[in-house]
């Protein structure tokens, strides 16, 4: 039997208690150094670049392309020669990056992480143009949830991508330069607005009220039917060769004009288009290009489409994209076989990358505090995300869980964990339980904004730096 150790163990304080017992939540500014703190504005810059370059999901694969090439990713189709860094496309609109160092292996899995690149827009209908009280004008319809008065009044570009039937394909981007003519959809004015304004938020703009104003001088100066209509066409046609029906094959994204933003006397947030999730979709990237050099494991950074609208169609999480990936990537290893497919695939570990809500201070009441994701408090943490009791949510097994806040907290990642508003307020999905079905762990991780899916969503440049510093930490711990 053991004595009793006559310690002189000090008898805990309340205060003492609480920095020992306690989980409470750490801003990511509080005892920063003035290093830490040009780290992240510096990561910040590179990544304001990012969203201008990549205001859809063809730009954002073109981008990714163009900044993986120099740490020596590799088409997969163009490299003959085992390359252990790998982009994969698919359709243009889909990609991975893939880091091999172990051949051997496949069947215990890749370290995967994932973002979607499709961020709420709206998209000119496949036959937008018309004329009405002598101005021209496109129809459109929006792409994913959006808030639709917050679009009206304000500068819009349109990024296009047009296929046409001899084979040709090719981009349009207009409303980005200075020099650009830029789009809008117009508003009524207040004073004529008495029937307006009792109207509520989902109706104050119709969805087929969202048509941007795109001319108004006739052919030849003539005011003729259609010439206003026909003057524009006359214009693509001389620019592009398109014709009327060539929209009907094409994707015409109006999107919000100019440049992501610096907010704030101190800079400390990023204002900008698109950031659900090209924020994570950024700090995914940097993380694997970081770690390609480094790593001895199998990683794997997957850029989705379709998030927005469901993750349906074969660019989405809800395709067997996923398996396609891992499948090719295995082919090109020699290492094809079905059951290392399945295996690999059900031995990874994926990080559903994907933004939350941060709690904005006039409008509180959608939050519980405890557990919602303060803004700059660091990368949100989520175990499960659905509505109504969870419904719709992948939620993460405690073990994954336990090993993910481990690999954080051994890098130092300032972390929160986090819940998408309140009980029964809402809620929303991810595209975690789409990877799960292949029987991997997952679990949803990324960057709390304010303002999102509008046209200018906000988010901490701490909760960013953050953000890519967890997703190292991830492929270096897990
Ligand atoms: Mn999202
Ligand atoms: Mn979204």
């Amino acid at each position: 039997m053991a004595t009793k150790a006559k310690s002189r163990k000090k008898v805990d304080t309340l205060k003492s208690l609480e920095e020992k017992l306690l989980f409470q939540k750490k801003s990511a500014w509080e005892g920063l150094k003035v290093k830490e703190e040009k780290e992240i504005i510096d990561f910040c810059e590179e990544y304001k670049s990012f969203l201008d370059s990549s205001k859809t999901e063809r730009e954002v694969i073109t981008t990714i392309e163009a900044l993986s090439k120099p740490y020596g990713f590799k088409e997969i189709q163009k490299t003959g020669k085992k390359s252990r860094k790998l982009l994969l496309k698919y359709d243009s609109v889909a990609a991975a990056l893939v880091v091999i160092n172990n051949t051997r292996n496949f069947a215990d899995g890749f370290l995967m992480n994932g973002a979607h690149i499709d961020s709420p827009r709206l998209d000119l209908k496949q036959n937008p143009l018309y004329e009405a009280e002598d101005m021209a004008y496109m129809k459109t319809h929006y792409y994913g949830g959006i808030k639709k008065y917050q679009w009206v009044t304000r500068p819009l570009a349109l990024h296009g991508f047009i296929a046409l039937e001899n084979g040709k394909r090719f981009s349009i981007t207009l409303g980005e330069d200075s020099g650009d003519p830029v789009f809008t959809i117009n508003d009524l004015l207040p004073h004529l607005a008495k029937n307006q304004n009792t109207k509520k938020a989902t109706t104050v703009i119709e969805g087929e009220q969202l048509n941007i104003l795109v001319g108004s001088i006739p052919y030849k100066f003539k005011s003729e039917k259609n010439a206003i209509k026909l003057a524009i066409l006359n214009k693509l046609n001389r620019e592009y060769g398109i014709k009327e029906e060539d929209f009907v094959s094409a994707e015409m994204q109006v999107v919000p004009a100019g440049s992501a933003r610096d907010v704030g006397f101190d800079r400390s947030f990023v204002g900008g288009y698109g950031q659900d999730d090209r924020v994570c979709a950024y700090c995914g990237m940097k993380a694997i290009l970081d770690m390609s050099g480094s790593s001895s494991k199998n990683l794997v950074m997957v850029f989705f489409d379709k998030e927005e609208i469901g993750s349906m169609g074969n660019s989405g999480a809800n395709s067997n994209l996923i398996e396609r990936i891992v499948n090719d990537v295995l082919q090109f290893y020699g290492k094809g076989d079905y059951n290392t497919l399945i295996q690999a695939l059900s031995n990874s570990k994926f990080l559903s990358s994907d933004v939350n809500a941060g709690i904005d201070p006039e409008w509180k009441e959608v939050n519980e505090p405890m557990n919602a994701a303060k803004i700059g408090y660091g990368v949100c943490l989520t175990k499960f995300t659905g509505s109504r009791g969870k419904s719709g949510s992948n939620e993460a097994h405690a073990e994954f869980v336990a090993d993910i806040r481990k690999a954080f907290n051994k890098d130092k990642v300032l972390w929160q964990t986090t819940e998408l508003g309140k009980v029964d307020q809402g809620g929303g999905g991810t595209i975690a339980y789409f990877l799960a079905q292949y029987g991997m762990d997952v679990v949803d991780c990324g960057t709390a904004l304010l303002s999102m899916h509008s046209p200018f969503e906000v988010a901490s440049k701490a909760d960013i730096f953050h953000t890519y510093k967890a997703y190292k930490a991830f492929y270096k711990y897990l």
